[in-house]
């Protein structure tokens, strides 16, 4: 009788695309409709966020051109994938946990085939996200969504914060650009600044400074989110200073502490700014490893929006089928 013997197929893939928002299916699109045939990864939770992206938890959004009524994020994001999957990439619903880059093919494992033979690649297109950093604070979770955002320009508009008294916490760029942006649509905004000083670039400063809606307490730290159950209303807080406590009543509360690139699989491997974010050539989607291409917020860490998600991803799927085809 013959031994058992177990054979193990090696994988290979022309383009693995490692992300589900935006700027990864944008990239599956172009490459599938040139007949590339990519591989999306979309990830099992990766990164704490579903398939689909950050897009799938906000509700609705207003700024995708093409959407005159507006849809919800989850919406928008079933629809890219129904368009990538039309045209023929295919879709896999695992974590991509481990890539090696050190030689050609690359290889990666999924969270799934840790221990197996690794899967072979071509090329590879990162479109992994970012992630807003957020507080904890206790109340959070209730009222996260409910008066609680990490992104004004999304968020800012919506109904509950008109006319209203807002708050932003953070000292930084996006603190000032966020707090200047709401006084659109607040009543009044507070920016909490941790320290007796803003970390914002001068320019960034003033227009805070001299905006009559925007009122800067510096020294200030959040302690917990209050509200009546469904919405936030207020937010107690205490200057550190003096140790005084307080309710200030605001019934929005704004993050802008600083976003997290999800760059931990290529950490080492691929060229990062001191901030985490991948580097490209500026102009294209090309990191420091030839084959190996960045889109949307996991390399941008100014705009972090949708539809530039949506373009880098175009750049990204044009980039790798003109390397593949070089290749071949
Ligand atoms: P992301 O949307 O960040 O998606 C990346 C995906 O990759 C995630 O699903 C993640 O799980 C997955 N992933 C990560 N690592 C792995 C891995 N190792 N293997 C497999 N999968 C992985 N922008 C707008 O233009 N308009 C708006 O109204 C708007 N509203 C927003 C509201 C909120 C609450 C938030 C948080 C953001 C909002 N944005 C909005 C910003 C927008 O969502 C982002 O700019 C955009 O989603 C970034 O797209 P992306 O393709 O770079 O990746
Ligand atoms: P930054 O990291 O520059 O600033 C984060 C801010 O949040 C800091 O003031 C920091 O305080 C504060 N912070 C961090 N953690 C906490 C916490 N737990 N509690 C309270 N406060 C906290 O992030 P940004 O998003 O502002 O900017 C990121 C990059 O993007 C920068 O390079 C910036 O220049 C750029 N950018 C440029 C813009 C423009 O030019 N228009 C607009 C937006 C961003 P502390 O200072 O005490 O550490």
């Amino acid at each position: 009788m013959k031994p058992w013997r177990i054979s193990i197929r090696m994988v290979h893939q022309r383009v693995t695309i490692i992300g589900s928002g935006p700027a990864a299916h944008t990239a599956a699109i172009y490459l599938a409709r040139a007949e590339v045939k990519p591989t999306l990864y979309e990830g099992m939770f990766a990164n704490g966020i579903a398939a689909g992206g950050q897009l799938t938890t906000t509700t609705e959004i207003e700024n995708f051109p093409g959407f005159p009524e507006g849809l919800t994020g989850s919406e928008l994001m079933d629809r890219m994938k129904k368009q990538s999957e039309k045209f023929g990439t295919e879709v896999i619903t695992e974590t991509i946990s481990k890539v090696d880059l050190s030689s050609k093919p690359f290889k990666f494992w999924t969270e799934f085939n840790e221990d197996a033979e690794p899967i072979t690649t071509d090329a590879i297109i990162l479109a992994t996200g970012a992630s807003a950093k957020r507080m904890n604070l206790p109340g959070e979770e209730t009222y996260w969504q409910q008066g609680i955002s990490a992104c004004a320009v999304c968020d800012g508009a919506v109904p509950i914060f008109r006319n209203k008294p807002l708050a932003v916490i953070g000292g930084g760029d996006s603190a000032c650009e966020e707090a200047d942006f709401l006084t659109k649509y607040g009543s009044k905004v507070y920016m909490l600044v941790r320290k007796d000083h803003l970390r914002a670039s001068t320019i960034m400063q003033r227009r805070a400074e001299k905006n009559q809606k925007i009122e800067i307490l510096y020294n200030t730290v959040s302690l917990e989110a209050k509200g009546d159950g469904k919405f936030l209303n207020a937010l107690r807080i205490k200057n550190v200073k003096t140790n005084e406590e307080s309710d200030l009543q605001v019934n929005g509360l704004f993050y802008a502490i600083g976003h997290t690139p999800a760059t931990q699989i290529v950490a080492g491997q691929v060229d990062l700014y001191e901030n985490g974010y991948v580097k490209t050539v500026p102009g294209t989607s090309l990191t420091s490893v030839p084959g190996v291409f960045a889109a949307g917020d996991v390399q941008d860490s100014k705009y972090r929006q949708a539809i530039t998600s949506a373009g880098s991803g175009c750049m990204a799927g044009l980039d790798a089928e003109r390397y593949l085809s070089e290749l071949e």
